[in-house]
């Protein structure tokens, strides 16, 4: 039977470790710290979390499938260009994004100051009023591997909303 619910939610998570020498890149703002995030990419596990998200509340499948971590073409990309191939699929297939809510999870750096800079850079991203897009960041309490320091992750959430007048096919609906 055809789900033909205007809404669909989508849930995102991924962690990255950290490491010297790398750049720190959260949610596509370059953020000054000694360590930043290992990965085949540029490692935005912010952009990561998102895209995946997306790609869940569409039914896409998730953000692996779509750009997989032993291929070339991804080595060291900008995690903006998986957000944005994302939003167009989503687009093409008549969805539209009504809000999303981020939660960070760092022990360091400190995120309260830098949390306007990465929802600012999110909802430009996500061509999105910064009403509709929502950052929190939490320390890990100093256990486990987040509060060790060890590593960055993050949680998002998406609503999708069918758009009025879809772009492509939209019988999948
Ligand atoms: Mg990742």
């Amino acid at each position: 039977m055809m789900n033909r619910c205007p809404y669909r939610v989508g849930l995102g998570h991924d962690t990255h470790r950290l490491e010297l020498g790398r750049p720190l890149i959260l949610g596509g703002v370059r953020i000054e710290h000694p360590r930043g995030l290992a990965g085949h990419s540029d490692a935005d596990v912010v952009l990561h979390a998102l895209t995946d998200a997306m790609l869940g509340a569409a039914g896409l499948g998730d953000i692996g499938e779509s750009y997989p971590d032993d291929d070339p073409r991804w080595a060291q990309a900008n995690s903006t260009r998986f957000l944005r191939e994302t939003m167009n699929r989503l687009k093409s297939l008549g969805w539209v994004t009504v809000n999303v809510d981020v939660t960070i999870l760092a022990q360091e750096p400190k995120l309260g100051p830098l949390k306007t800079r990465i929802r600012e850079s999110l909802a430009s991203l996500l061509e999105l009023d910064e009403t509709n897009v929502n950052v929190k960041a939490k320390t890990g309490e100093r256990v486990g591997h987040i509060g060790r320091a060890e590593a960055i992750a993050c949680l998002a959430i998406v609503l999708l909303a069918r758009s009025e007048e879809p772009l492509g096919n939209s019988s999948s609906f």
